[in-house]
């Protein structure tokens, strides 16, 4: 199999290369870091008053991680470095309410991160002859248009279809023979489901691989894949606090997914104690952003539970691979890969005056897709009113958690006392999807 290098020398390169142009970069990145209103208190309170404090790598470990709360609560310009007139774009992260989390990029960042993009896609074996079917979404959302940018730097036909309107997508495939899709596992897998009712066979289609991510999913979800569509799946994982796609990809080998060093170094800690565990052990990934300078990010918590290891790739990429994602360590949802937290739902139900005291948040699969039902309780005398104001009452229910949540769950109203009562710490989320 003949291998494709987006960039031969950083890619193979050796070891102590890597973690010299780490080094390299992180003194740089803690320079635009003490510029933050954020790191400026951070950084001197464990000694960090300059570039120079930064000796080795190791000297990283003395900066507390930065959490997704510390970036919420220094919303909106606590992290960034320079003035807004160097910002050209700005990302939010999915599905988040009240304060969300923004990051910043200059037009030096964002062509670092095409770059990272470019070469993500370029290790699929995907050349300027494909064709990509975008089906993200673009916005405030980085999954579309960091990926656009990427694909439009190697050189492919990008049609930006983004997320949706299944019928009108199996279309575009159709007309413009693509190769191609950028997409989560569950909305290709819905996908599939479809193509009877279209009258469209696999066949008619030019498909050869899918880039799937944006939520966790299984080897055999891959598996699946690849057998109903005859194409290879690659593993893409990101988010958006360090960009978006792109942060680790597979190779054309798909054995786990090389996490690109010279742009983020890795750690791997112990969820329970902060413990920085060895290549090999499970616990939560801790990414530090080397690349951005109008917004850095200096050992953020992902809350994603995987390993790192560094088993030779036959690609002959030097850079460790990340696991397929394990799990996470709070209690985010990812609902057809968008992130929800329980709290947004709750904060929603509970500010509507007819909802009783008590609701509980259901997740499920429908075919492919999942799907998200919020059941509430009302006060007694709502629920005696008529059909129609029962009616009204679920739309309005579901229109304040679209605003919210940006996905349009499915409302059951129940009578006072007919949702289970907790004596203790109440269940409030029953995810019945099957475990990976
Ligand atoms: P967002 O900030 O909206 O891009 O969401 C990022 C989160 O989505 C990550 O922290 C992961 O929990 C999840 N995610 C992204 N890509 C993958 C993937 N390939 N496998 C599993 N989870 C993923
Ligand atoms: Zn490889």
């Amino acid at each position: 199999m003949e291998i494709r290098y987006w960039n031969k020398d950083i890619e193979t390169a050796d070891i102590k290369s890597i973690r010299s142009l780490q080094l390299q970069r992180l003194k740089a990145i803690i320079a635009s870091a003490l510029q933050t209103p954020f790191y400026k208190k951070k950084l001197p309170s464990v000694g960090i008053n300059s570039p120079d404090d930064i000796k080795s790598l190791d000297d990283l470990r003395r900066i507390p991680l930065t959490s997704k709360d510390d970036l919420r609560q220094n919303y909106p310009k606590g992290f960034l470095a320079v003035d807004t007139s160097e910002v050209v774009r700005i990302h939010t992260s999915s599905g988040t309410t009240g304060v969300p989390t923004v990051i910043y990029l200059s037009a030096k960042d964002l062509d670092a991160a095409t770059d990272i993009m470019a070469r993500s896609i370029y290790a699929t074996g995907t050349t300027k002859n494909d064709i990509l079917q975008n089906m993200m979404s673009y916005g405030l959302f980085t999954g579309g248009l960091c990926m656009h940018y990427g694909a439009e730097r190697v050189g492919m036909m990008v049609i930006p279809a983004a997320g949706g309107n299944t019928k009108r997508q199996v279309q575009l495939m159709k007309d413009f023979r693509t190769t191609v899709l950028h997409i989560t596992p569950s909305y290709l897998l819905h996908v599939r489901s479809k193509l009877d009712e279209y009258g469209v066979n696999v066949g008619d289609l030019a498909l050869k691989k899918a880039f799937v991510g944006a939520e966790p999913h299984s080897e055999n979800t891959r598996k699946k894949i690849e057998g109903l569509f005859n194409i290879d799946a690659y593993n893409s994982y990101g988010l958006s606090e360090m960009n978006g796609p792109g942060v680790a990809f597979e190779c054309v080998h798909k054995n786990d997914l090389h996490i690109w060093e010279d742009a983020y170094i890795a750690e791997i800690i112990n969820p329970k104690t902060g413990e920085i565990l060895p290549d090999g052990s499970e616990g939560e990934l801790i990414l530090t952003n080397l690349i951005r300078h109008a917004m850095p990010l200096l050992r953020y918590h992902t809350r994603d539970l995987a390993f790192l290891h560094t088993d030779p790739c036959p690609c002959k990429r030097t850079h460790r691979r990340l696991s397929r994602i394990l799990g996470r360590t709070d209690d985010m949802l990812i609902i057809n890969g968008v992130n929800v937290f329980p709290s947004q739902i709750e904060e929603v139900v509970m500010r509507i005056p007819e909802v009783g005291t008590n609701y509980q948040i259901y997740v499920e699969k429908e075919g492919a897709l999942d799907r998200l039902v919020v059941k509430v309780e009302l006060y007694s005398k709502i629920f005696l009113g008529e059909a129609k104001q029962i009616d009204n009452l679920k739309t309005k229910i579901a229109d304040e958690l679209r605003a919210s949540i940006t996905i349009t769950p499915v409302i059951e109203l129940h009578e006072p006392g007919m949702l289970p009562v907790f004596e203790g710490k109440a269940v409030r989320v029953v995810d019945n999807r099957p475990k990976l």
